[in-house]
């Protein structure tokens, strides 16, 4: 008995012993992939950071489960994107009953509209990349004001790197003729990459992966491209290749990869991270662009 105790006191001395700063790491949940790594760059070690929507997945479909519930209900920040493109986490940080501070990763983003609806995936230039760290270390000084020179220092090595990448792509994309420079993607996710390079994306269906596009629009868009052309057709880890590959059949134009639009991809896959999958798509899309005839 006395030995069980001395155990138990040992233990909870050490318990103690354990430095404050490692109880006191923020709990960061960020809605989906993308937007997970960029907190991580901005955080480093000083936050532990989980995301709810996964490499692979597609956000706009999304379900939340129980977890979800539990992760956003534990934690101290959360980081959402917004402007249309996680509709459920309003629902779910309601429901979770959490205390956490939330914040809209886009805040100051100029937004791009398509068929009159709102582009949320203002992720895909990167300078918008750029507001979304800026707003993430801004936020993440503010909730833990003693490491706030940390977040801003991180942010700051961070953006440097995303503005080497924008130059590159800026400059990439330029040397490609200008007749060369319309692709296809499954879902509408590309406007605001096709704004800042100057690139042409066409899609068969909307910013919204949950529409399908009617026989009549697939057949419309169909003759456009056999009629103008396209530098190349992309399938997207997030949605099915099916309507790309019946465009494909229809036309013959070839498909020149699978671009990251919503999503990282899986470890071990050639997205994982924000600038792995920016640099990916970039070289993709070069890629298929300059093999045509
Ligand atoms: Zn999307």
């Amino acid at each position: 008995m006395k030995k069980l105790f001395s155990v138990l006191l040992f233990a909870s001395l050490a318990l103690a012993a354990i430095p404050a700063s490692a109880h006191e790491k923020l709990k960061v949940v960020a809605s989906f992939s993308i937007l997970g790594d960029m907190v991580r760059h901005v955080t480093g070690e000083l936050a532990e950071v989980t995301t709810i929507v996964g490499p692979d997945a597609d956000a706009h479909v999304y379900a939340p489960s129980t977890s979800d519930a539990r992760a956003v209900a534990d934690a101290d920040v959360v980081f959402v994107n917004a402007m249309g493109f996680e509709t459920w986490s309003q629902a779910l940080i309601e429901s979770s009953g959490t205390k956490a501070k939330i914040f809209v990763a886009t805040e100051g983003v100029t937004k791009v509209k398509v068929d009159g609806e709102v582009d949320p995936h203002a992720w895909n230039s990167l300078p918008n990349g750029m507001i979304y760290v800026a707003n993430i270390a801004k936020f993440m000084a503010e909730s833990d004001p003693d490491h706030a020179a940390d977040y801003m220092a991180n942010a700051e090595k961070y953006t440097k790197r995303l503005q080497a990448l924008h130059d590159r792509a800026v400059s990439d994309l330029a040397k490609l003729p200008s007749d060369k420079k319309t692709v296809v993607t499954a879902h509408d996710a590309f406007g605001y990459l096709e704004n800042a390079y100057g690139l042409t994306f066409l899609a068969p269906v909307g910013i919204d992966t949950e529409a399908e596009p009617s026989a009549k629009e697939m057949a419309a868009l169909i003759d456009q491209l056999k009629e103008a052309g396209a530098g190349a057709l992309f399938v997207e880890n997030i949605t099915s290749p099916a309507l790309i590959e019946q465009i494909s059949r229809e036309t013959g134009i070839k498909i020149g990869g699978r671009l990251f639009s919503d999503a990282l991809s899986e470890r071990g896959g050639p997205a994982t991270s924000y600038e792995a999958m920016f640099e990916h798509n970039l070289n993709t899309i070069i890629q298929a662009l300059s093999q045509q005839s």
